[in-house]
Formats: structure tokens, C-alpha cells, sequence
């Protein structure tokens, strides 16, 4: 049985070598305990500005287990991760995706190995506190996963894209068309055999996160709008509630015109403008949001395109 480990790689310079002999080590204890007959390390470089890929190249140079791909051009996480995963589909048995930074505990893939070899085909990594992240981190994330869920999506609680996928499982996961990528919710749509394995979420070894606020705010409102369609039914229950209460309006402005009591009624005319203005601009921006997404989605346009490759596995091909 083939272990594929993939890892996405945007600036880690930082992190590269401690991650490669940790992830080393627990290839070479899987296949000492016969878990596992072959191991392979496969590092996604998102369009680096640093050094990230000559040192890929010398890591793979020194380690036969390091193979890597270097894109060309940065495509972001989701886009990076998919890259690898193609080429994982194909030539592992089961494949595990992690970040480069050693936040998720390298330990739990031999827990997931485990399980695999039990028949799970999709093993999830989930966090088991977050003592480690920033309080900021921690109430957003947290904010992100309640909503989620409340807009109809399956995303495992605390599971980001930490988890073991089989070859099956990661075979139907290509044949989603989709462009907008949210690879957790995708994931947890599969269906399959599903397990979870809990670990303690480490700071980040080395450099900074590669998620400002910025990408995290995109990130969420991609994973809503590209997984449910709740927010424009909400647009059509809110407009259903603006009607009824103007209609109760209309009627108590008529009534006070016949008892003559009509007065200036500047400040309620102001407010209302406003908030009926604002209303109607929020409406519009959800409404694009989704029609941003069609357009994204019938270009078709290639998710990425592969630079150089290096490693002896995946030159052979
Ligand atoms: N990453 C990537 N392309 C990007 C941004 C990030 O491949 O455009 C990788 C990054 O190298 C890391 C993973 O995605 O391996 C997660 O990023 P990070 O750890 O910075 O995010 P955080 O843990 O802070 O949410
Ligand atoms: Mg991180």
C-alpha cells in the first residue's frame, strides 16, 4: 500500500526542513511497523517568492522520499492542494493532505493509516482545542463553522484540510467540475465510510500565516455561496418582511391622513431610505456573489499550470 503526503507550500522557506524530516520519520516508522510498503512525500510550491523551491529541489535531492511540484503561478491554497491531489489520485493507495507549517500533529496520519487499513476511506483531522491560536483566530473560526452549518453545509466541525482521503474516495473527489473551490465541504459531501482522528493544534512552527483577514473573510464567503443558496432565500423572506411591514405602514398613514394628524415625519422618512437602501445594496452584492461564481465557473479555465516537477517518482512519469 502506497502513502502519498501532500503539502501545499506558499513562502514556507521557513519551515520546510523540520516539516520533511518530521513527515519523514513517520513514513519510516509506517513502514517499519508494516503499515505501509512505500511512502512519498509530494510538496506543491503555490508560486513562491522565496526560496521555497531550490529548497525543495535539495530536499529531494537528499531524501528519496521528497518529490515536488512547483506551479506556475500562485492559484492559492484550495487550487495548490487539488494540484497535488491529481497526481496523488492516480499513483497512491491512500493519501493524506497537510499543511506545511506542523500545526496539525504529524503523529495522527499513523492513526489514520490505521483506520484506512480498516476500510475508512475518508479519515478527518480534527482539532481538539484551539488554545493555540489567537482569541481573534479562535471566535472567527469558530463564528465561520456555526454558520456553515447553519447555511446547510456538512463541514466537520474544526476539520480544516488535515485528513486521509483512499484512492476511491479521492477519485470521486476529481470529478467535481467546480472551479470555486472549497475542498472541506467537498469532501465531507462524498459520502464513503468516514472517520475522525483528534489531535492538539500546535502554533506554527515557523514564518507567518499565510491567511490575513482579508483571504479568511474571502475564504468564508466562498465556502457559504459555493456550497448553498440559503442566503438568496433569506434575500426573498427579507423582502417578504419589508412588504408587510410597509403595508402596515400604508395603512396606518392613511388613517392618521383622514383624522388629519398629519405630520412632518422627516426622521421615520430618513431612516427608512437608508435602511431600505441598504438593504436593497446588500441584496445585490449576495446576488452577485453567486452570479461572480457562474461566471468563474463557465470560463472553464484551467485551475493551474504545472512549472517543473522534481523527485524520481514523479519525473518518471
Ligand atoms: N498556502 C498556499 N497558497 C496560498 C496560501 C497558503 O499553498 O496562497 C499554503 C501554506 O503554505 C500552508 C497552507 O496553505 O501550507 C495553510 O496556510 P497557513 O498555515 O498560512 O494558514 P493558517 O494556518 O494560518 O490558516
Ligand atoms: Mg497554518
Amino acid at each position: 500500500m502506497k502513502l502519498i503526503i501532500v503539502v501545499p507550500c506558499y513562502n514556507e522557506e521557513a519551515v520546510l526542513t523540520e516539516t520533511t524530516s518530521r513527515l519523514s520519520s513517520v513514513i519510516t516508522r509506517l513502514k517499519a511497523e508494516g503499515q505501509i510498503t512505500e511512502g512519498q512525500i509530494l510538496y506543491v510550491n503555490d508560486g513562491s517568492q522565496d526560496s521555497t523551491w531550490s529548497l525543495i529541489e535539495q530536499l529531494s535531492e537528499k531524501n528519496a522520499l521528497v518529490s515536488g511540484i512547483s506551479l506556475a503561478h500562485n492559484v492559492g491554497h484550495q487550487h495548490a492542494l487539488w494540484a497535488g491531489l491529481e497526481w496523488a489520485a492516480e499513483h497512491g493507495d491512500a493519501t493524506v493532505s497537510i499543511d506545511a507549517d506542523l500545526q496539525d500533529d504529524v503523529e495522527a496520519i499513523i492513526e489514520m493509516v490505521k483506520l484506512y487499513r480498516g476500510g475508512i476511506d475518508v479519515v478527518f483531522g480534527v482539532r481538539r482545542e484551539r488554545q493555540t491560536d489567537t482569541w481573534f483566530k479562535r471566535t472567527t473560526a469558530q463564528a465561520f463553522y456555526r454558520l456553515m452549518q447553519s447555511m446547510g453545509s456538512n463541514v466537520v466541525y474544526n476539520h480544516a484540510d488535515f485528513r486521509l482521503m483512499s484512492r476511491r474516495a479521492l477519485q470521486a473527489l476529481m470529478t467535481f467540475p467546480e472551479r470555486n473551490l472549497f475542498l472541506r465541504g467537498m469532501v465531507a459531501s462524498l459520502g464513503f465510510n468516514t472517520a475522525t482522528v483528534y489531535y492538539d493544534r500546535a502554533e506554527r512552527f515557523a514564518g507567518e500565516s499565510k491567511y490575513p483577514l482579508r483571504k479568511m473573510l474571502g475564504f468564508a464567503l466562498d465556502g457559504i455561496t459555493s456550497f448553498s443558496v440559503r442566503p438568496l432565500q433569506y434575500i426573498t423572506f427579507l423582502g417578504l418582511a419589508c412588504m408587510i411591514i410597509s403595508l402596515a405602514a400604508i395603512i396606518y398613514g392613511i388613517v392618521m391622513y383622514f383624522q388629519g394628524r398629519v405630520i412632518a415625519g422627516w426622521t421615520s422618512e430618513m431612516v427608512s431610505i437608508w435602511f431600505i437602501g441598504g438593504a436593497i445594496l446588500l441584496a445585490c452584492g449576495i446576488i452577485g456573489e453567486y452570479v461572480g461564481k457562474i461566471y468563474t465557473e463557465v470560463k472553464r479555465r484551467p485551475r493551474y499550470f504545472v512549472d517543473k516537477v522534481v523527485g524520481e517518482v514523479i519525473s518518471k512519469k
